[in-house]
């Protein structure tokens, strides 16, 4: 798994280095037939994903962690944020592993437990992931002005869960996997080139949303195995 994270890494930084000359030639196109009006919805975009993961935070996790755990969302929250602001600012839920597994044993997950599913939930569990390519799909389906029909748009949703399952938890990473969304309903693929200039901006976001939500999966799996260390001594330090 390691050896196989590190060759992605290796491979994403190389195209990484050469995207920001590959995006420049792809946006002039782009912008020259649609003119330049197509680059103010991109505001739209980081403002549609930014509310979504923090809907889907304050919603779906808050809403499952007090289902399934009886967990407090605030104590949630409150823990996790310095795993949160760690993946935000490196956009990389695999250098944020160390961090969301402490946050996760601070919320009282046993180290059996926060130890494979925080890994795990690195490399498959990606809400934000998915989310964005949603997103994205979407806004390029309207600036080329296609109409998505009802069976292309659950094939862009199934598609997007399946794409962010693949995904690498390195900076980037979904991006080149949105080609895959695209390419299931036609979508054309030099819309990326628009996504791609401010992909950093919304890759801080997701990967945010993607480790709370492996943490939050961790104490739901601790709670229901009824293994959660309720009044975890380090929590009692955090909260205090
Ligand atoms: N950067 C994300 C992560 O590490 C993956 C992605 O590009 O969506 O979680």
């Amino acid at each position: 798994f390691e050896a196989l994270a590190e060759a992605m890494y290796k491979m994403t930084s190389a195209i990484m280095k050469f995207a920001p000359y590959g995006v420049f030639a792809l946006i002039i196109p782009v912008v020259a037939v649609n003119g330049p009006k197509v680059l103010l919805p991109l505001l739209k975009v980081i403002v549609v994903v930014y509310l979504g993961c923090i809907l889907h935070a304050a919603l779906i996790y808050s809403g499952t962690l007090k289902i399934f755990a009886n967990y407090s969302p605030i104590k949630f929250f409150k823990t996790v944020a310095p795993a949160s602001i760690f993946a935000f600012t490196t956009a990389s839920s695999s250098s944020t592993l160390p961090l969301t597994m402490k946050s996760a044993e601070d919320m009282g997950v046993p180290k059996s437990i926060a130890s494979f599913v925080i890994p795990l939930g690195a490399t498959i569990n990606m809400d934000g992931t998915a989310l964005y390519q949603g997103v994205c799909a979407f806004f390029i389906a309207q600036v080329y002005g296609l109409d998505l029909t009802i069976g292309q748009q659950l094939t862009v949703i199934l598609t997007a869960t399946l794409a962010s399952i693949g995904t690498a938890g390195v900076p980037g990473a979904g991006l080149v996997m949105l080609t895959m969304v695209l390419q299931s309903v036609g979508l054309p693929l030099e819309g990326l080139a628009l996504i791609a200039g401010i992909d950093r901006v919304l890759d801080m976001a997701r990967t945010s949303l993607n480790i709370t939500g492996d943490a939050a999966c961790a104490v739901i799996v601790a709670a229901t195995e009824k293994e959660l260390i309720v009044d975890a001594p380090n929590e009692k330090e955090i909260t205090a």
